[in-house]
């Protein structure tokens, strides 16, 4: 059932891809079913419990063989070196057939064990052979483990390890006390150990390409200096909004920039000069709502969105609220700092992005020359402006 669970994570998790441990899953349960079999048959009288004790009994030695490879191909897989596998994983292979064929071979001459007349197992002469292949097997597979440690994180290096420490103690266990199968728990439970260790490492993977990921398109997708939307993808947003737009919608572009931004650069420094350029976006930001779109067009110009109003009132009174904040800050730093905006109106549907910032635009310089107000509002609709 734990190998089923097994499965079940491996697959809804992280989808295909993952035959190599769903193989080895199914190779524990096929281990212990036959383990399950050949101890309830044992010592049943008839025909039919002889030959389940003798297809179990054959199963459980052979899949033993079978994980061996498997384990080693898994080993190597996760070490993760390119180019050709070491000679020893093949050597492996090698053991694996020999043992499954040996195993055949005793099928016919009892060689590495037999039933009696009462279905009741016995080792043969030559058992020995059976445990000293698997632990060649198991040895030359440590070796590379060992050899290409550095190449593996601590806990799947110890889960892996734990695939021939638990046989191990098993087998000297059953030199002493015979008649448990441990070595096929053994085996077992190391497999889960290894599966679990194996998923774990799969699962802090993801999770570290995945915030890569968003770190990388956070990069791309925002102004270091400020935080906002860089141009690119602030007038991508915009655009994507605009095209959306249906009759009756409304917007509003609007687009600001500092006023002798260059004399703050020159009476003050560049450093200051860079801490209104934050400044002014912070500001923006706490004046407009999360849904608009807030981006630094370059330079000391801004570009923004506000989507769904384009009331003159409600577009006066963003910026009042922004010009508020703005002069008290001016006033605590003792520095003179003003924005110009130019704003665009946008209804309907059909507006083309590029004639609303040229709009925008045309109000922002009409709005520099203005000595009264800071604002000049122009209307943009589907059939011009
Ligand atoms: P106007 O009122 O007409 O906007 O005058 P202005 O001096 O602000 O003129 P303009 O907007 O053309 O000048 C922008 C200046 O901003 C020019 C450039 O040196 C400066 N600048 C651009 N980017 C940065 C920046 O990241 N940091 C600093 N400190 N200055 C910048
Ligand atoms: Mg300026």
């Amino acid at each position: 059932m734990i190998a089923l669970v097994g499965i079940l994570v491996a697959r809804t998790m992280f989808g295909n891809g993952q035959n190599l441990k769903l193989l080895m899953e199914f190779l524990c349960i096929l281990l212990l079913i036959n383990d399950v079999l050949a101890w309830i048959f044992r010592g049943r009288p008839g025909e039919m419990a002889g030959w389940i004790t003798q297809i179990s009994n054959f199963m459980v030695f052979c899949v033993n063989y079978v994980i061996m490879s498997v384990a080693a191909v898994f080993i190597w897989r996760s070490i993760g070196v390119s180019g050709r596998k070491p000679r020893r994983i093949y050597a492996v292979f090698g053991l694996s057939i020999l043992g499954i064929l040996l195993l055949i071979v005793s099928q016919f001459n009892q060689m590495f064990y037999y039933f009696d007349v009462h279905n009741i197992y016995h080792r043969g002469k030559y058992f020995l052979i059976t445990q000293i292949i698997a632990i060649v097997g198991m040895s030359l597979i440590m070796t590379v483990l060992i050899q290409y440690r550095k190449f593996l994180e601590n806990s799947v290096f110890w889960a892996m390890l734990s695939y021939f420490i638990l046989p191990a103690a098993a087998t000297i266990t059953l030199m002493l006390y015979y008649g448990l199968s441990l070595q096929n728990m053994a085996i077992v439970i190391s497999t889960q150990i290894m599966f679990i260790v194996d998923i774990i490492q799969m699962a802090n993977r993801l999770n570290r390409s995945q915030s890569d990921y968003q770190k990388a398109r956070m990069e791309a997708e925002h102004d270091a200096m400020t935080g906002l939307w860089n141009k690119t993808f602030g007038m991508a947003y915009i655009t994507d909004y605009m095209d959306k737009m249906q009759e009756g919608d409304s917007a509003a572009l609007f687009f600001a920039d500092i006023d002798s931004f260059k004399n703050v650069n020159d009476t003050y420094g560049h450093m200051v000069g860079d801490y209104w350029i934050k400044e002014v976006a912070n500001i923006l930001e706490s004046v407009f709502r999360r849904e608009d779109i807030v981006c630094r067009f370059g330079g000391d110009e801004y570009l923004i969105l506000l989507k769904g109003m384009c009331r003159e009132e409600v577009l006066r009174e963003k910026i009042l609220q922004f010009e508020k904040i703005l002069e008290r800050k001016s006033l605590e730093q003792g520095q003179r700092i003003r924005c110009s905006f130019g704003i665009c109106r946008i209804m309907g549907k059909g507006c083309q992005i590029d004639r609303c910032i040229d709009l925008a635009d045309r109000a922002l310089y009409e709005a520099k020359q203005e000595k009264t107000s800071s604002v000049v509002i122009y209307q943009m609709t589907d059939s011009g402006e």
